[in-house]
């Protein structure tokens, strides 16, 4: 059988700092915005899916700030997505004035009709989010599939963990009893390291009121934060 491209991601980007998922997606993020910026600007799909979707999320849109070297393409996509917008608007005032029902439109509920805030609802999820939870999927099936084969198992044990919500995951993919022992045993090692270094932070910290003049736990609540809520940028608000 011949072996996934994802799995040499894995072998690549496991001896990176923070969990792997976490990491590989935003690769994936960063490409899908830099396709979107470069190949697909034009593209009348994508318009027609960055005007379905009101441009792209809070997070995803402010990423496109990176990419000043495109900045027209920003603007283009950005014009589209406000266009949309615009005529939703311009339809609802229309219908209402016909109606004589502006106000009730806006409201909602007339004949059936959705309120105005209804209709101005994103109709399609922000595109970079998609390719996220693409490649989460991806990489977290791969993993469990892979648990075992000696050069994941050991990159894996050599890494910085999984974060939880990305082990979740994983955990959702695997099907056999050794895996799970094995994913839950070098998962378990990582907390376990973090756990120690972070109450020896607090005893430091509490005795010095520094972080100066300590050891490897001095980075051990970023290491905490990391496992717990994956790495930054991944998971959103959540609201
Ligand atoms: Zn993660
Ligand atoms: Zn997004």
């Amino acid at each position: 059988m011949k072996t996934p491209l994802s799995y040499h991601d894995l072998i690549e980007h496991l001896p990176h700092t923070g969990c792997v998922i976490c990491n590989l997606g935003q690769r994936e993020v960063s490409r899908h915005l830099d396709a979107l910026l470069y190949e697909f600007v034009n593209d009348i799909e994508t318009h027609a899916l960055f005007r379905a979707a009101r441009g792209l999320c809070n997070q995803h849109a402010w990423q496109f700030m990176d990419f000043q070297g495109h900045i027209l393409g920003v603007a283009i996509l950005y014009k589209a997505s406000i266009d949309e917008v615009l005529k939703i608007i311009e339809r609802a005032e229309s219908q209402g004035a016909a109606k004589n029902a502006l106000k009730k439109l806006i409201g909602g509920n007339v004949e059936g009709k959705s309120g105005l805030s209804d209709e101005l609802e994103p109709r399609a999820p922000c595109t970079a989010c998609k390719a996220l939870t693409e490649a989460e999927h991806l990489y977290a099936k791969t993993l469990s599939e892979t648990l075992t084969d000696p050069r994941i198992g050991a990159a894996f044990r050599e890494s910085s963990g999984l974060c939880l919500p990305h082990l979740r995951l994983v955990l959702r993919y695997v099907e056999d009893e050794a895996k799970v022992r094995l994913l839950l045993d070098i998962q378990t090692e990582k907390w376990n390291i973090i756990r120690a270094d972070l109450q020896r932070f607090i005893e430091m910290y509490d005795y010095q009121r520094s972080s100066e003049r300590m050891g490897p736990e001095r980075d051990s609540p970023l290491r905490g934060i990391r496992s717990m809520s994956g790495e930054d940028g991944v998971f959103g608000l959540r609201r």
